[in-house]
């Protein structure tokens, strides 16, 4: 049985920056729950930062990823993308559904780093390392394609 990669904050765990979570309420998400499908992790806890933490964004053209208050937590976030990789090599992983417009979970939007709530093209930290290495990652906005992929296999 394929194992699935998904943020924490889908199920619901408040890990978000600001303490909340982003509870997905998918029938076919509850059934792979049930079914044992899912690994989840939070690429910004796992790379060692609190709950609440504050907003931090991506740096165009650097890649850095620098807080609302100026601080560089680019390490950070590389170390809780390298263990969201080492769990899909443990699970035999391909895809995963992470969080859209997150500057670690993003798949195609990020924000612009100004912090101006501006969305442009782009991938998070983690989606970055995760597609370098052949991870398809899917969002809350292409679920249903994953869904077809994964029911499909
Ligand atoms: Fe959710 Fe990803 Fe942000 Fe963690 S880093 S709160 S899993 S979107």
């Amino acid at each position: 049985m394929k194992k699935i990669l998904i943020s924490r904050c889908f199920l619901g765990e408040k890990v978000r920056y600001d303490g909340k979570g982003n509870l997905l309420n998918n029938t076919i998400l509850h059934q792979w729950l049930s079914d044992g499908r899912l690994i989840a992790i939070c690429p910004e806890v796992a790379g060692g930062l609190p709950i609440p933490r504050p907003a931090a964004e991506i740096q165009q053209g650097s890649n850095k990823v620098i807080t609302r208050n100026g601080v560089d937590v680019t390490d950070a976030f590389l170390k809780g993308a390298k263990k969201a990789l080492e769990l899909c090599h443990q699970h035999d992983i391909r895809y995963a559904l992470l969080k859209e417009s997150s500057p670690s979970c993003g798949s195609h939007k990020i924000h612009n780093g100004h912090f101006e709530n501006i969305k442009i093209s782009g991938q998070g930290i983690c989606t970055q390392l995760l597609t370098a290495n052949g991870i398809k990652v899917f969002s809350e906005e292409n679920i249903e394609q994953l869904i077809a992929v994964i029911e499909g296999e």
